[in-house]
């Protein structure tokens, strides 16, 4: 057990971070920090931290371990704001959906003595805020640590070991493999997903009623991923451009190959594209991440 875990950001993954460090029994003392007030005065009330400072300085003074779990668009600023107050020896991470940006942005801030070893957690939901976070949201989900080439191999193994006392499963890639696999996994279906949904509402011929009166059908599984943070997802697009720009051309690629399978009527083509992707669906539910309840283990009334 550490002796003090410091979160900067009390949002979903910051308070489940605490959340879940609390029933781990992780940190002798979790302090958190937020920016805004109003989260502060929520947190406060919540409770998943032993306190809560009203700024960064005090809250990573003496920590053990310091995470990042603000938008990753605040880490540079953030990261230059606490280096000096870091305690030598001291464990410095994240949890950003993007890797390469958080390395050049947070890396030149880190001071010597202290290890800065990223991390991101594959597990969230669609909500927001100190209200948001549970302790078990990390069980059985997978975290990617990317530490850089020179990273401190015994920080890393306490990270590691961290994560795992919070519920995870912990797998170890560098900056840029995570930054494209995610880009497929992660940010692809967000695109696409805001995309299908402001084509629905941008769609003449079709009125909003109707869209929401027959979402069942399909589309409303695509709201919930678009309902997803803003600030935060602008952020991921904005960090990982590249990645995303590659897996973009070869899914309009593959999208051009199904719209002409569609308009030359060419049936076997598109039932063997399908079988071939309901086996993905299947391994995902076979690996345990995912229900196998029909329709996701939704009553049918709402
Ligand atoms: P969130 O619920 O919006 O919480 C982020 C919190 O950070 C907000 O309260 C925000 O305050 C605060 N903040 C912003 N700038 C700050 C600063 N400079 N110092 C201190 N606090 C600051 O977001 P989240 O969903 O927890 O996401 C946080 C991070 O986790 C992001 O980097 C994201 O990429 C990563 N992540 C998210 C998910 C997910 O599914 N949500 C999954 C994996 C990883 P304001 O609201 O006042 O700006």
């Amino acid at each position: 057990m550490m002796e003090k875990l410091a979160i900067l950001g009390l949002g979903l993954i910051g308070s489940s971070i605490a959340h879940a460090a609390k029933r781990g029994d992780q940190a002798r003392q979790i302090v958190g920090y937020d920016i805004s007030a109003d989260v502060r005065d929520r947190a406060r009330k919540v409770g998943f931290a032993h306190s809560i400072a009203d700024d960064a300085a005090p809250c990573v003074a003496n920590a053990d371990l310091v995470i990042l779990c603000t938008p990753v668009g605040a880490y540079k600023e953030l990261a230059a704001q606490i280096a000096p107050h870091l305690k030598p020896g001291a464990i410095l991470s994240d949890v950003g959906s993007v890797k390469g940006a958080v390395l050049r942005d947070v890396g030149p801030s880190v001071p010597k003595g202290i290890s800065f070893i990223p991390a991101h957690p594959i597990a969230g939901t669609e909500y927001s805020g100190p209200e948001a976070g549970f302790a078990s949201l990390f069980d059985g989900r997978w975290v990617i640590i990317t530490p850089p080439d020179d990273a401190d191999q015994a920080a890393v193994e306490k990270l590691k070991a961290f994560w795992q006392g919070l519920g995870a499963s912990v797998d170890v890639m560098n900056a840029r493999h995570h930054d494209l696999v995610l880009a497929m996994t992660s940010h692809l279906p967000h695109l696409i997903a805001y995309n299908i949904v402001g084509t629905a509402r941008d769609l003449e011929d079709v009125r909003q009623g109707e869209v929401i009166k027959y979402s069942a059908s399909g589309f409303r599984d695509f709201t919930r991923i678009a309902a997803s943070d803003p600030t935060m997802w602008r952020d991921i697009f904005l960090n990982n451009r590249e990645a995303v720009l590659e897996v973009l051309g070869r899914f309009n690629e593959d999208l051009a190959v199904l719209q002409r399978a569609v308009r030359n009527g060419d049936g076997q083509f598109l039932f063997e594209f399908f079988t071939r992707t309901r086996a993905i669906r299947r391994a995902i539910i076979e690996q345990g991440q995912d229900t196998a309840a029909p329709n996701f283990g939704r009553n049918r009334q709402p």
